[in-house]
């Protein structure tokens, strides 16, 4: 009985420790109490053990933690799975640890570098010292990642001071890890745990090595310490890991389908764009038959934004270097990209054109605007250079001179969501006509929290805020809402595009920029004669044509829509007999706007065929006796067969048919 009554007696003090439990948010909104010192794993478990063994890592106050870190405050807590991009960066980044166990245990005394997440799987930049090492080793690693996975050790964070993490790696010997604590600051350092193995790293990471049920290193590569060349060269090991043995599987069928939809090895097959080690890295040539894509491409573009409103302009390929401080970009980029070009005369200097943006908004400002102008829309396919390291390049995705098919709106606040809407219409334009079929939009808010980043008035934000998530609405557009991946400048939305073998592209960018009319000193004169400043937007559905087309290429496997396709059709006499009315076809065909080429050479029929189907020309038009005889061609598509014989009107009724 006393016992009881003295229960009674301490329940107040438990109503006060209640009382200074924390609050967690969760996604939905719901708030939940737990005592400080809760993980994020622990508030899993309490929703649901099946959801706790999907947890790999939690966002915390949008700040990605380890799921197994205490949390003392009132918090808004995320928990990231796999299907998260977080919760797989987090995965990866921990596989390159448990990769970096395995390379000590196999060769004692390498020194580690660096060994982030990338964009597929993880990679660690290891100094094997003595130790020769080559991809013929990679399975033994591979072997031995497989073994620490399994023995499903934990990971734990450790704060350490400067002095102590300085010891640890002297003692260790491992220079580079040394020199990047020499950068850290004394109070924010932490090393990770697992099984035998210690790191740097401010983490996070997955809860425990046994997450990780399939693994597969891809390859090795040099990589200079820091990307500086003038460090040692290093050996980067790249792999990927996967929680099911099934998805490792998919992805290797999927690697296997990309490589043969290269752009690079299809760009060469099909004779469409070189490089050049005289001209430079980077640099793409465009050969004839690339060209041709291209220039359908431009024409298409140029065509659909005259019908929509458009100005068309063009302006030089270098600029003052005043004029890039005054945009801003000097300062930005100024250091890290190409050098100012010097001129014979004292102290001038240019640079060449990163961006099209500060040409356009002197276009806007060299003479009185009105609100009657307004929305001014400025188009040019600018070629534009932007310096990228040497082990960045890649194929025409990644390149250091590119053209964009750029456009500059410049209009009011009020106009921002006709506008957005007007662009997306086009962007969903240019992907049908082009046969990407899947794609979602990504709108870039301002944080929520955090908004004294961000320039421009709040009521503007508010603005062109809602105006870019109505326009998406009203378009019926699938969205995702990204809080706190706006520019300092202003909101955006980016199309994501999936590709025909399931890969992520990015394509289309709609920018609203409160900046760069603000650095130039933009004006209009308004409706009640005062002078207000204009909102400009950047935008460009393909992005570059060069990575376009490289997307393209990949998405289409090198068949492109008959529309742009460089040769549509190949006309193939049997024998040389026949080549005067092959000829005379072809130029019946040019005129109803059918371009093609005839294969002269004097190689028997299905080697025609057979290198035609090679350099993927949609149809073959085959002609030997019969054909002459009665004015007729047989036609063969790519990939189908023959499809039979038709009249020469005939045909060119079908084509047009097929163009739709
Ligand atoms: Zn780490
Ligand atoms: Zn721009």
């Amino acid at each position: 009985m006393e016992l009881l009554e003295q229960f009674h007696l301490v329940k107040p003090k438990f109503a006060h420790f209640k009382l200074s439990m924390i609050n967690i948010t969760l996604p939905d909104g719901s708030v939940r109490q737990y005592d400080p010192g809760i993980s994020a794993m622990e508030i899993a478990r309490s929703i649901s053990e099946g959801l706790a063994r999907n947890v790999l890592a939690a966002k915390v106050n949008d700040e990605v933690w380890d799921s197994f870190r205490p949390i003392y405050e009132d918090s808004s807590v995320k928990l990231l799975t796999w299907d998260d991009a977080d919760g797989k960066s987090t995965f990866w980044h921990s596989s390159a640890h448990i990769m970096a166990e395995a390379l000590e245990a196999i060769y004692p005394g390498v020194k580690l570098g660096i060994g982030p997440s990338i964009e597929n799987g993880f990679y660690y930049d290891v100094d094997f010292g003595d130790h020769a090492f080559t991809a013929d080793q990679l399975p033994a690693v591979e072997a031995k990642i497989q073994e620490l996975a399994s023995a499903d050790n934990p990971f734990s964070r450790q704060d350490i001071s400067k002095d102590e993490a300085i010891n640890y790696f002297t003692a260790k010997g491992d220079p580079y890890k040394l020199e990047l604590i020499d950068g850290l600051t004394d109070g924010q350092i932490t090393f990770y745990h697992q099984g035998n193995f210690t790191d740097l790293c401010r983490g996070p990471h997955i809860p425990s090595t046994g997450k990780i049920k399939a693994v597969k290193l891809l390859n090795i590569a040099g990589a200079y310490w820091r990307g500086d060349e003038k460090n040692k060269q290093l050996t980067r090991l790249y792999g990927i890991t996967f929680p099911k043995a099934k998805e490792l599987t998919e992805y290797l069928i999927l690697l296997e389908e990309a490589k043969k939809r290269d752009h690079r090895k299809l760009g060469k097959e099909l004779e469409l764009f070189m490089f050049s080690e005289k001209v430079g890295a980077g640099l793409p040539i465009w050969l004839p038959r690339g060209t041709m894509i291209r220039e359908r491409l431009e024409r298409f573009m140029r065509q659909e934004q005259m019908e929509r409103g458009y100005v068309q302009v063009v302006t030089p390929h270098i600029g003052k270097k005043d004029l890039y401080v005054t945009s801003g970009h000097f300062e930005k980029y100024g250091k890290d990209s190409f050098q100012p070009i010097h001129t014979p005369e004292e102290g001038e200097e240019f640079l060449l054109k990163p961006m099209n943006c500060p040409h356009h908004c002197e276009i806007f400002g060299h003479k009185p605007r009105s609100y009657k102008e307004l929305p001014l829309r400025i188009a040019e396919f600018g070629t534009v250079y932007r310096y990228e390291q040497s082990g960045e390049l890649n194929g025409l995705t990644r390149v250091r001179g590119f053209t964009q098919d750029d456009a500059h709106i410049f209009c009011t606040a009020d106009q921002i969501k006709d506008e957005f809407k007007a662009v997306i219409d086009l962007v969903i334009h240019v992907f049908a006509k082009l046969g990407f079929e899947n794609y979602t939009a990504q709108i870039s808010l301002r944080d929520k929290v955090n908004r004294d980043k961000y320039i421009g008035s709040e009521e503007n934000w508010v603005k062109s805020e809602n105006a870019i998530i109505e326009a998406a609405a009203e378009k019926g557009l699938v969205t995702v809402t990204e809080y706190g991946e706006a520019a300092f400048y202003g909101p955006k939305l980016d199309f994501m595009v999936k590709d025909a073998i399931g890969r992520k592209w990015q394509l289309g960018t709609i920018q609203v920029d409160y900046n760069l009319p603000e650095r130039f000193e933009l004006e209009y004169i308004t409706s009640d004669n005062s002078k207000a400043r204009p909102v400009m937007i950047h935008r460009a559905p393909f992005g570059s044509l060069e990575r376009f087309i490289g997307v393209l290429i990949e998405h289409c496997n090198g068949n492109f829509p008959l529309w742009l396709t460089p040769d549509q059709v190949a006309i193939l006499p049997i024998s040389e007999k026949f080549e005067e009315f092959a000829k005379t076809l072809l130029n019946y065909l040019e005129k109803s706007d059918i371009r093609g080429l005839v294969d002269v050479r004097a190689e028997k029929i299905g080697r025609k065929i057979r290198d035609a189907e090679m350099k993927k020309v949609p149809i073959m038009l085959i002609i030997g006796e019969k054909e002459l005889e009665n004015n007729e061609v047989s036609v063969r598509e790519h990939g189908i067969g023959d499809v039979g014989t038709m009249t020469l009107e005939g045909f060119v009724t079908y084509f047009k048919q097929k163009l739709i």
